[in-house]
């Protein structure tokens, strides 16, 4: 694989129906212009169609393979709802386009769209308002930690602690340490959160607890109740991290069990995939007494059913985004949820579910599951046995897979396991896809035994061996001679 520079030939350039006329530049200061050339390659229109193709190609994606990437629901994502987004109608409205008094409004469709999908939201997960607007999950969670600080200052609140335990997602304290908070880490108990340890460390300081459910375990919480009834005694606000809602919808309404806030990735569960650094969205859903601090803008409708961006909210925590969020990915998720409907969107969750626990169940012959028991939408097995005994560890078990034609699993996630590869194999994974993944991965296993320097040595069939991760997104260095 050779670089665009290394293909380029001096004077070598494309077709041009006519020659562009050069004109001398007058119109910019001088000290504006470049000096020398700015030094692009010289290629054919053919050379640069085969360069990007060629890497294109390199490019790996679920429209291409299993992607068992825990925690990051790399999901088959339908077409028809990129058609939807691409509608000029929407795709062309810009965010500054006019609300025009009196109806006939260019916006009102989007509007509604946006309208109607708060009410999908609030009704799946039992919340009382959304916005859309927190551009992430990570995003949605600093929302929501500032929502938490916001309504415990209103109040009059002596708060500035939150209460993570140590399956939550790595984002969660993080969030809450940028919302101003300082962050308890409490130990889990047989891979949950422990009440005992929720009572002893929980007090009038605490300004909330953040929980990922199902925790990166993949394991649901089993003390909701108590943990809700430890919260509301002290005032403190419950957040739930929803970014993997396919391990629940159609189950558990978050809004129901008592929960204060909540956001769900829909660039996980509602058709855009998570990863590859595009746009994402994670909306926030909070209860009664938390919608006055939602950020602005809101979207209302009237009694005559018109809609309109309303702003005057003042104790809202402000703007967390420009506009009104990812509309686009907004979008997409509302095609989903209507084309799914109630029935649909149940049986997302059983078959993520099903999949996850059908991988666990062949997988725990041959390689150890520390929580070997029902689990959500993903699970996590360990390494550390292999390690120990041939020194083979889950990151060389992760470049073998990629010789095998698949995305790694995510490894040495959570830290509360040795040697992790966390698996989520989603609900559109066929069974012949699992048991070929099952397959393959029992032959890198059976070789570890027999032969671990080979496990070592992989991946052998790629562009580049083992990088030194670091170093080459510090100080890149493009050589041809890969
Ligand atoms: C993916 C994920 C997040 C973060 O979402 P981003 O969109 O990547 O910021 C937070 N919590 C959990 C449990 C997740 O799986």
């Amino acid at each position: 694989m050779s670089t665009v520079f290394s293909k380029s030939r001096p004077g070598r350039e494309g077709v041009w129906p006519e020659k562009p006329k050069t004109e001398p530049i007058d119109f910019l200061p001088g000290g504006l212009l470049r000096e020398g050339s700015p030094r692009l390659p010289s290629l054919s229109e053919l050379d640069v169609v085969r360069h990007f193709t060629e890497l294109s190609r390199k490019n790996y994606g679920v429209d291409g393979n299993f992607y068992p990437l825990g925690s990051c629901t790399m999901k088959y994502n339908p077409k028809f709802t990129e058609e939807v987004a691409a509608l000029p109608g929407f795709a062309r409205l810009h965010p500054l386009t006019p609300q025009l008094p009196g109806g006939g409004d260019m916006t009102a469709g989007a509007l509604e769209v946006m309208y109607e999908m708060e009410r999908f939201l609030c009704e799946i997960t039992g919340m009382d308002a959304f916005t859309l607007h927190p551009m992430a999950g990570a995003h949605g969670e600093l929302t929501g930690a500032l929502m938490i600080a916001a309504y415990h200052a209103d109040k009059g609140n002596k708060k500035t602690k939150i209460i993570c335990p140590d399956s939550a997602h790595g984002t969660n304290p993080a969030s809450a340490h940028i919302a101003g908070f300082e962050v308890v880490s409490i130990a889990s108990k047989d891979g949950i959160i422990d009440p005992e340890a929720l009572a002893a460390a929980i007090d009038d300081e605490t300004a909330g607890v953040m929980m990922t459910v199902p925790n990166t375990l993949g394991l649901f919480e089993r003390h909701l109740p108590e943990i809700v009834a430890l919260c509301r005694k002290v005032d403190a606000l419950l957040y739930y991290d929803g970014a993997n809602l396919n391990a629940i919808l159609g189950k558990l309404r978050v809004g129901d069990a008592g929960f204060d806030v909540v956001h769900v990735n829909l660039h996980k569960t509602f058709a855009t995939p998570h990863g590859g650094g595009g746009p994402g969205s994670g909306p926030v859903g909070v209860s009664q007494r938390l919608i006055p601090y939602l950020p602005i803008s809101r979207v209302t409708r009237d009694e005559a059913g018109r809609y309109s961006l309303s702003y005057d909210h003042p104790k809202s925590i402000g703007y967390v985004a420009p506009f009104y969020g990812n509309f686009g990915i907004v979008l997409r998720a509302y095609a989903y949820i209507l084309r799914l409907g109630r029935e649909g969107l149940t049986r997302v969750s059983e078959a993520a579910v099903l999949a996850a626990n059908y991988l666990r169940k062949r997988l725990a012959d041959v390689i150890e599951v520390p929580y070997d028991r029902t689990c959500m939408h993903e699970f996590v097995v360990s390494a550390a046995r292999l390690a120990t005994e041939k020194n083979v560890r889950a990151l060389d078990i992760a470049k073998a897979l990629l010789d095998k034609g698949y995305h790694a699993p995510t490894i040495y996630f959570p830290l509360i396991i040795k040697e992790a590869l966390m698996i989520e194999p989603t609900e559109t994974e066929s069974k012949d896809t699992l048991d070929a993944f099952v397959a393959d991965l029992c032959d890198i296993l059976a070789l570890a035994e027999t032969d671990p320097e080979a496990v070592r040595a992989c991946p052998t069939t790629l562009p580049v061996g083992r990088l030194d991760e670091t170093h080459a997104a510090r100080a890149m260095e493009i050589t041809d001679d890969l």
